[in-house]
């Protein structure tokens, strides 16, 4: 890069709902700022032109599926300085991992008229499975101030600054009565990453877990307290797979010491 070239960003989706990068659309004001200090090279979904890479900065969204995305994310690893994954697609394989624990064949004759067209992996794995990942931000969808944040601290050579606690956490900053302690409302915010700023307890919801687990999560105890509140066994089983389902059984298990 010359001296006085603007450092490249490119975005990039796998299997995913495009939720993540219109995160990056949303920022509006500042993605102005943000375009006089790089070039957005590779973008499609906000602008046809394409700029050959490497890039500078490359954001990936999205899961990993098929044979042919497996090879892409390779080819877009080697022509990125520093990668970093979006949204729980991407970090965790999505909801579509829920395929990694069932008959990826069941799921394709039931939703596809012609399933003989459909070629698939029998599993949703994160970027991270496939090629090394310089940092992982969460989310479903990813929260635009982190992505900021993190756009930022990879632009000035630095670690992005992003709590690692729990959604609890977030709760305890804004106030808000625990929904679970008051209101016995079954909550994944103990377990979960903070990032939302507590959004859905803040409306008296329970956290269903959009931004996977956090770094030492105790589910275990937090599974305990679900069946206190009158959840069995298959309701746990269910409020664990969701959006980050992989992420989620991998943290049980080695919580269980499985
Ligand atoms: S993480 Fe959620 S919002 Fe982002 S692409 Fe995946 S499904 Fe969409
Ligand atoms: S409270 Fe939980 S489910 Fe709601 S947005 Fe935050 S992380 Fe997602």
């Amino acid at each position: 890069m010359s001296a006085d070239a603007k450092p490249t960003l490119a975005v990039w989706k796998f299997a995913s709902c495009d939720g993540c990068q219109l995160s990056l659309l949303d920022c509006e004001d500042e993605l102005l700022g943000l375009a006089g200090e790089v070039e957005i090279a590779y973008f499609v979904e906000a602008r046809r032109a394409t700029v050959e890479g490497p890039y500078d900065l490359s954001l990936v969204e999205g899961s990993i599926t098929t044979a042919h995305d497996a090879e892409r994310i390779r080819e877009v690893r080697r022509q990125s300085r520093r990668l970093v994954t979006i949204g729980a697609c991407a970090t965790a394989g999505g909801i579509q991992a829920l395929k990694n624990f069932a008959d990826v064949g069941d799921f394709v004759s039931a939703v596809y008229a012609s399933p003989e067209y459909i070629s698939t992996l029998e599993t949703s794995t994160p970027i991270s499975a496939h090629v090394p990942v310089d940092y992982e931000l969460h989310g479903c969808p990813i929260n635009k101030r982190q992505l900021l944040e993190v756009i930022t601290a990879f632009l000035h050579g630095r670690r992005p600054s992003i709590a690692s606690t729990s959604v609890c956490m977030e709760c305890k900053r804004r106030g808000n009565v625990c929904v679970m302690v008051a209101h016995g409302t079954p909550c994944l915010g103990p377990v979960t990453h903070a990032g939302c700023g507590a959004l859905c307890p803040s409306y008296d919801r329970g956290c269903y877990g959009c931004f996977g687990p956090m770094e030492t999560p105790n589910t275990v105890s937090l599974t305990r307290q679900l069946k206190v509140l009158g959840m069995g066994d298959p309701g746990v089983e269910r409020v664990f797979r969701t959006f980050n389902v992989e992420a989620f059984e991998g943290a049980r298990a080695a919580d269980a010491g499985t």
